[in-house]
């Protein structure tokens, strides 16, 4: 099957992106949020990064201004009458996650995708509050999506292999490399990095280093391109909380317990980067 029309539920910092690559290359989309002021500032974070291109000789004005006519604003799951592809990225939460899938169910064409970004939930429980599981499969971008090159496609238990191929060619027409993943709690790309950034929360709740210090050891001792506690600012403290509890919950092993910090922080809204607060401050 071909993809054409898009919608990407949420957008925020990953909707927002996913919406951005797209429109990019080709693709119409609705992009939905059930807060218009979470839509005005997800538009406006696509036309700064689009015009930073313009600035770089990177596209032409022209080509900006194509890109953003092929998004359009969406305040109502019914949009979803008429597309081909759905990328669910709403927050990271199982219950919210279900109720727009059931819903999606209802209102998407019969043979549209149902794709989730999520960072962790199994894609198989998602898929299994639709008639549809054979259509429902994640596709795990990375943040910051225009940027970063990887997709893990996660194959739910009875995703079909017309829809990991359908998902597959559009991840390429993307620009973006496809790595097919099956469907085991934080996929390959959380498993591995998520217990790492709470290790280095727990580096810092034990009073070993400073922030700073913490992340100077890991850029500076191990070539990371920005320290952990940096990266879970940038990631959003409560979407790792999520994928803590998920991996913990998912594994039943204890070596994956959140953090309390972790914990206090969010608890506290300090949410990283999209908060102005975290492990750092932003203006
Ligand atoms: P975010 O908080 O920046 O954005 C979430 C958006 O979803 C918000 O704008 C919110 O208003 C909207 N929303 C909430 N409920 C909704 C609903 N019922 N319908 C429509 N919109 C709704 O979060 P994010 O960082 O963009 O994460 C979104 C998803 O992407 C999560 O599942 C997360 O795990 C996953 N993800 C995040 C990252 C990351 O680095 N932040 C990376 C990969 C995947």
């Amino acid at each position: 099957m071909e993809i054409k029309k898009v919608m990407v539920i949420g957008a925020g910092q990953m909707g927002g992106g996913i919406a951005q690559v797209c429109a990019q290359a080709g693709f119409d989309v609705k992009l939905n949020d059930i807060k218009e002021e979470s839509y005005t500032k997800g538009l406006a974070v696509i036309t700064k990064n689009l015009s930073r291109n313009v600035e770089k000789g990177r596209m032409t004005e022209d080509e900006k201004n194509a890109i953003l006519g092929r998004i359009t604003k969406s305040l109502d799951l019914q949009d979803a009458s008429d597309v081909d592809i759905i990328i669910e990225a709403a927050v990271e939460n199982m219950d919210i996650k279900k109720s727009i899938f059931a819903k999606l169910d209802e209102i998407a064409p019969t043979y549209a995708i149902l794709a989730t970004n999520t960072s962790s939930l199994p894609i198989t429980e998602i898929a299994a509050v639709t008639k549809r599981p054979e259509n429902v499969i994640g596709m795990h971008y990375m943040n910051p999506v225009p940027v970063m090159k990887l997709v893990e496609i996660i194959r739910g238990l009875a995703t079909s292999d017309e829809v990991y191929q359908a998902v597959e060619d559009m991840t390429r027409k993307l620009e973006k490399t496809p790595v097919e993943v099956n469907d085991f709690p934080g996929f390959v790309a959380n498993r591995v990095l998520m217990p790492m950034i709470n290790e280095a929360i727990y580096t810092l709740y034990e009073g070993v280093a400073s922030v700073e210090a913490i992340d100077e050891v890991m850029k500076l001792g191990m070539n990371h391109p920005m320290g952990p506690l940096q990266l879970a600012d940038f990631i959003g403290l409560d979407t790792c909380l999520y994928i803590m509890e998920t991996l913990h919950e998912g594994f039943g092993d204890s070596k994956y317990r959140p953090c309390p910090l972790l914990r206090k922080y969010v608890n506290a809204g300090w949410l990283g980067k999209k908060s102005g607060r975290g492990f750092y401050e932003y203006s």
